[in-house]
């Protein structure tokens, strides 16, 4: 059977009046009004409107027409008539409609955008959730953010890696892992690609960057975490926490710039309109942070207190835009970011934020073998567990800085999207494995 498209829904164009082609899709919406029948056809680029006139239509094309379920898969070839009032400016007289996949009825959800499903609905039937033109749209768009990320990161010098996911020790203290089984011993799910892209440091591959999955077992209920999770991120020898905090304030820039040039008709379907962030964001240290909750909140925090969800709210409300806290006290930052040298009570050490949440962590790394390795034993891990990470300090490793941006969180906080759900397509929560 014939199934090839000769063109998406969307590129259909106003010189093609009388053009014969072959569109290929989903029967999203039946309507038949005693006279004239529409059928709108749906692809992954949009809609077309197929109408038929029952007196001029050829009866077989009718036919079929008539037999169609909602959500078929449908080839059809027919001539281009341009319609203002149509989607997409034309509709479509078809000359043949091939039935290639019906679809089953009733369908476990609505695609039409009438009827709302709960989340857990949508996500028990993502494969039909995502033929929904908003939930289509936000996918395009993530794939439009990760390319853009990818970009400026390879004129930036950046080369590709990908590290083990399945790893015998934790990065961090602290955070919880996925025990797996790995053969006869037991193994983990990496938090991180922390300690593998500093490695590669001391391997002398300069700037490298990772977009992939990590792994947290932390039992979290919120909009903002998942279990498995993706993310972005770098590490660049011969840099400072200063210059990857331009390079990261510079990549969201890029990112929202690329999205608003190549997304626009992806925007418009969720109905958002992108207020592009601006270079340089502003920058608090840790101190004038913990000052400007203690002034606007009534939770106060004290000096070596990490930041709480509140105050990230409060502080995020009064910022009104992307920015930074730098200078953290080490004691609260991970054993493995650089104290400064004349005031070793701090660290260089940083977060950017979205008014609404954290987005980045980041810092230069100690690069001192002696002292990384007085670092995790200050933190109560045993160095003995990172001896293949302690190795690579010691023959040569540059001085080197880096950060990992969460891909979700950028992409929900782009849209204002409520839930980072909606922007995973299988999310991974504490009570979801599947699909
Ligand atoms: P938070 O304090 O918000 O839970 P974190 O400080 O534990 O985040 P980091 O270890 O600093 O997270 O990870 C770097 C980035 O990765 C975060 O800023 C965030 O964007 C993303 N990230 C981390 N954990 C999660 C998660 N469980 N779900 C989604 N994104 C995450
Ligand atoms: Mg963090």
């Amino acid at each position: 059977m014939e199934f090839r498209r000769t063109h998406y829904t969307s590129q259909v164009t106003q010189e093609m009046d009388g053009q014969t082609v072959k569109l290929a899709g989903w029967v999203h919406e039946i309507r038949d009004l005693g006279g004239i029948m529409f059928l709108i056809l749906r692809d992954r680029e949009g809609m077309a409107q197929l109408t038929m006139f029952k007196k001029t239509i050829d009866p077989q094309v009718l036919e079929t027409a008539k037999s169609l379920s909602r959500e078929s898969v449908i080839l059809v070839e027919g001539s281009v008539k341009l319609e203002a009032k149509a989607p997409g400016g034309y509709e479509l007289v078809p000359a043949r409609i091939d039935l290639l996949n019906p679809a089953q009825s009733p369908l476990p959800m609505d695609t039409t955008g009438k009827v709302n499903a709960e989340l857990d609905t949508r996500l028990d039937n993502r494969f039909m959730d995502v033929r929904r033109p908003r939930v289509n749209a936000v996918f395009q768009i993530r794939h439009h953010t990760l390319s853009a990320v990818r970009n400026f990161l390879e004129q930036e010098g950046f080369l590709e890696i990908n590290t083990p996911k399945v790893v015998a020790t934790a990065t961090e203290g602290g955070t919880a892992l996925f025990p797996i089984t790995y053969f006869d011993t037991e193994a983990f799910l990496n938090q991180s690609p922390q300690l593998f892209k500093q490695i590669m440091m001391s391997g002398g591959m300069d700037r490298v960057f990772e977009i992939g999955p990590i792994f947290r077992a932390e039992e979290h209920d919120t909009t903002r975490h998942l279990n498995e999770a993706t993310s972005i991120d770098i590490e660049a020898s011969f840099l400072d926490h200063e210059d990857v905090m331009q390079l990261l304030e510079n990549l969201i820039v890029h990112v929202y710039e690329s999205v608003a040039k190549n997304c626009a008709n992806s925007l418009k379907t969720i109905g958002k309109e992108l207020d592009i962030p601006k270079a340089p964001f502003k920058r608090l240290t840790y101190d004038e942070a913990i000052e400007l909750n203690n002034e606007h909140s009534k939770e106060l925090l004290e000096w070596g207190d990490d930041l709480s969800t509140n105050a990230e709210k409060v502080i995020g409300k009064v910022m009104g835009e992307h920015y930074f806290i730098k200078d953290w006290p080490t004691e609260i930052k991970p054993y493995y970011t650089q104290p400064y040298e004349d005031n070793p009570e701090l660290t260089k050490a940083f977060d950017m934020m979205h008014p609404r949440m954290e987005l980045s962590s980041g810092a230069q790394r100690i690069h001192d073998h002696d002292l990384l390795r007085q670092r995790i034993q200050d933190q109560g891990l045993n160095p003995d567990g990172f001896d293949f990470y302690l190795k690579a300090f010691k023959y040569g490793i540059p001085p080197h800085s880096g950060w990992g941006l969460g891909a979700e969180r950028l992409v929900m906080t782009m849209l204002d999207i409520d839930n980072i759900r909606d922007v995973v397509l299988f999310p991974r929560d504490r009570k979801r494995v599947s699909p």
